[in-house]
């Protein structure tokens, strides 16, 4: 065997992966990995098929087919007053991983610095490594999560390259507010850092508050680079498509990479969700359609022992389970998995470190028969 030098030693298998795997081997249900257990709009489904049945179906465009780069400038500018130009300024990705990854290796260097905060989606740290580059990540406390800005601050080096965020964030279920937008522009003021901003769940937000995405503030927008994905608005995880947005001086670097990692995505399917997006209602609809499913859920968990954390957007419910154990999380959502029949994702995971707070997530993007059956199974722990 011809020995390899493993770029990212410490790496495993992702949690989302081993958790849906142990899920589906003890027949346990999965509200684990993110993703709807509901079919997507069959209206979209059509749109996909008569897109193939037209022909759509060799490369497209290497930045992504036009007509869906505009409807995305459109979208844009209609919700955060933010002007895109489709033609230098938005590109088609597979998924919000890449365009993450992409982003990632577009703009940092060897010893770059780049804050981070956890719990932290999985992907940044790895890519940020890859690169060379340097995680200085701050750990937020539960039950709020809040970013400590002042500690922000004294991370900042002459080195400091990146501020990457997520809000709506993932596992948390926080928002930005406007306080924290406030923070961050007067921090990121006359310092060459760049924003990236993970907006994935940008329209799932309850509660009628709004999103704060970094395309609606001009000091944050001109140094950001926004990504979102289809795959979470549209109930389609599987089709792996999203899109970053940026001025055209980071787009222009974030297309050189994107063209050699996999050129194009999928031309029939970037069809029919320029069509889609069409009508504003098939997004704008998000929050009551998913703010419903928390409540319902919130209620069912009332009832169990563990303790609801705060969630004002995302399709996840964190909960605290001090009263019931003191097993680790890992311990303890593997348990649950094998034992009471319902997967979940430790949120240790999400730190570099493994801290342990004695937090679970549930995703909630699942039908209400699927959440009743889950705390039905909750509430004998
Ligand atoms: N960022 C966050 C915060 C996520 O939860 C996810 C999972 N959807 C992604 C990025 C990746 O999105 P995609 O599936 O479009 O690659
Ligand atoms: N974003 C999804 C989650 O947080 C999972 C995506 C994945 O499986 N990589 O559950």
């Amino acid at each position: 065997m011809i020995p390899v030098i493993s770029k990212l030693p410490q790496t495993g298998t992702t949690i989302f992966t081993t958790m849906s795997a142990l899920a589906a081997e003890h027949g346990a249900i999965n509200l684990s990995q993110g993703f709807p257990d509901y079919s997507c709009a069959p209206e979209l489904i059509d749109l996909v098929n008569k897109a193939m049945l037209d022909g759509h179906n060799q490369y497209a465009p290497m930045a992504g087919l036009m007509a869906l780069r505009e409807q995305i400038a459109i979208k844009t500018e209609k919700l955060y007053g933010a002007v895109y130009n489709p033609d230098t300024e938005i590109t088609v990705t597979a998924g919000a991983t890449q365009a993450i990854f992409t982003a990632i290796s577009a703009v940092i260097h060897p010893n770059d610095e780049v804050i981070m905060f956890e719990p932290a989606y999985d992907c940044y740290a790895p890519a940020i490594k890859l690169m060379g580059g340097v995680v200085k990540s701050l750990e937020l406390e539960p039950p709020d999560y809040r970013i400590p800005w002042e500690m922000v601050k004294r991370l900042i080096t002459n080195k400091t390259r990146m501020i990457i965020l997520n809000s709506p964030h993932n596992p948390t279920g926080t928002i930005l507010t406007r306080h924290d937008i406030d923070e961050l522009i007067a921090l990121v003021k006359n310092q060459d850092i760049l924003i990236l901003s993970d907006e994935v769940y940008e329209h799932l937000v309850f509660d009628g508050q709004e999103h704060h995405s970094m395309a609606r503030y001009p000091e944050l927008q001109s140094r950001s680079l926004i990504v979102s994905s289809f795959g979470k608005t549209f109930h389609a995880t599987g089709w792996k498509m999203g899109y970053c947005v940026a001025p055209a001086h980071l787009m222009q670097e974030f297309r050189k990479i994107h063209q050699f990692l996999v050129f194009s995505v999928n031309t029939p399917i970037q069809y029919a969700i320029a069509q889609y997006l069409k009508d504003e209602n098939n997004y704008l609809s998000l929050p009551d359609f998913f703010q419903q499913k928390r409540d319902h859920f919130r209620r069912g968990l009332e009832q169990t022992r563990f303790k609801l954390l705060p969630c004002a957007g995302t399709y996840f419910q964190s909960v605290t389970y001090e009263d019931i154990t003191d097993e680790k999380d890992v311990d303890f959502a593997i348990r649950l998995t094998k034992d009471i029949g319902v997967a979940a994702i430790p949120v240790s995971v999400f730190y570099r470190k493994g801290t342990d707070k004695h937090v679970l997530r549930f995703c909630f993007a699942k039908e209400q028969e699927t959440l009743d059956k889950a705390v039905e199974r909750l509430l004998k722990v």
